[in-house]
């Protein structure tokens, strides 16, 4: 196996056109797994780790550019007012040494459909920025997970950074798991309110091949919640609407029986945490918006 060492992202590039089949290693936190487990033997690896600029991020007006190989550690610690949902979700990754290795650029390479990433960056709205020798493109994150484990990246391209809206209204995650931490997930969903926009945007993990938002579910939630007034008058929202949401995020699973659980348990574990995000961030939302009334 040859270990390859672009000292720039220019070089990285260049060596990935000039070999296809390298695989990327950036925290290695999945990969050396694969190779540990001779799950994988890949002829050339691609070494990242001296390219500086994948461990920044820019904070700008609209969108966080968040370098491909930031590591969930330095997420949870400087962008939980820009990025919550996010933060949440690092939080729940593994453990401190994987936090401080792993990050969403390898969350997104493996794209497994239990990578905890996945669920907040659908939630909250964000584009990849995906690079080749022959140019850069973004591609939209609904677009981007293709398949059990497979993405939408070309053989020859490279993840730059992930461009993830900032957050304009309360985001939550929630994850079910067999214990508390050092755990995959055996479902997770992430909700995140956009007031400005007055929609709802979610995210479901591991209850489907890949992951997935809950579309029917939103439109629904947003229907209710413009018919109601409910942005406006931060009213708390019916239990009905609550229990139709939830049932709605549940359908919008396609689950399957494995070690971690059971097909019917994921669909029903959904609809719980659907309905409880649901809760958690219109309680966050209903006291913003008292706290400006009152300011007012
Ligand atoms: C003990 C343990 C517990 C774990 N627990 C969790 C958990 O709770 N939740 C969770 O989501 N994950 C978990 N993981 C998996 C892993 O930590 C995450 O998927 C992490 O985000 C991977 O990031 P990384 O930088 O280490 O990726 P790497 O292992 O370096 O790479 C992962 C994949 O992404 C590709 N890749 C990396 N960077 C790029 C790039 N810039 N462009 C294109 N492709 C790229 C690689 O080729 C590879 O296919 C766990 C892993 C271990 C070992």
């Amino acid at each position: 196996m040859d270990f390859l060492r672009p000292a720039s992202w220019e070089e990285a590039l260049a060596a990935k056109a000039e070999h296809p089949t390298a695989v990327p290693i950036a925290g290695g936190t999945d990969v050396m797994v694969e190779i540990n487990f001779d799950h994988r033997r890949p002829e050339y690896l691609l070494d990242l780790n001296r390219i500086g600029e994948l461990t920044e991020w820019e904070v700008g007006g609209e969108n966080v550019r968040l370098g491909a190989s930031v590591p969930y550690t330095a997420i949870m610690e400087n962008l939980r007012a820009e990025l919550p949902g996010l933060a949440l979700a690092s939080h729940t990754v593994a453990s401190p040494q994987i936090r401080n290795r792993g990050g969403v650029g390898g969350n997104l390479g493996t794209a497994s459909p239990a990578g905890d990433a996945h669920p907040a960056l659908l939630a909250a709205g964000a584009e990849v920025e995906a690079e080749s020798v022959r140019g850069s493109r973004m591609i939209p994150i609904d677009e981007f997970y293709t398949g059990v484990k497979r993405n939408a990246l070309a053989a020859d391209e490279l993840i730059r950074a992930v461009h993830i809206k900032k957050a304009d209204g309360p985001q939550q995650y929630s994850k079910v798991g067999t214990r508390n931490a050092m755990v995959i997930a055996v479902c997770a969903f992430g909700l995140a309110l956009h007031p400005e926009t007055r929609t709802v945007r979610t995210g479901i993990g591991s209850a489907a091949p890949t992951p997935v938002r809950a579309r029917a579910a939103e439109d629904f939630l947003n229907a209710a919640l413009e018919e109601g007034g409910f942005w406006e008058s931060g009213n708390i929202i019916t239990p009905s609407v609550a229990k139709q949401f939830a049932q709605l995020a549940s359908g919008a699973c396609n689950p399957i029986d494995d070690v971690r659980g059971t097909a019917k348990y994921r669909r029903h574990a959904v609809g719980i945490m659907a309905r409880r995000t649901l809760g958690w961030t219109w309680e966050q939302y209903r006291g913003t918006a008292r706290t400006l009334e009152g300011a007012a």
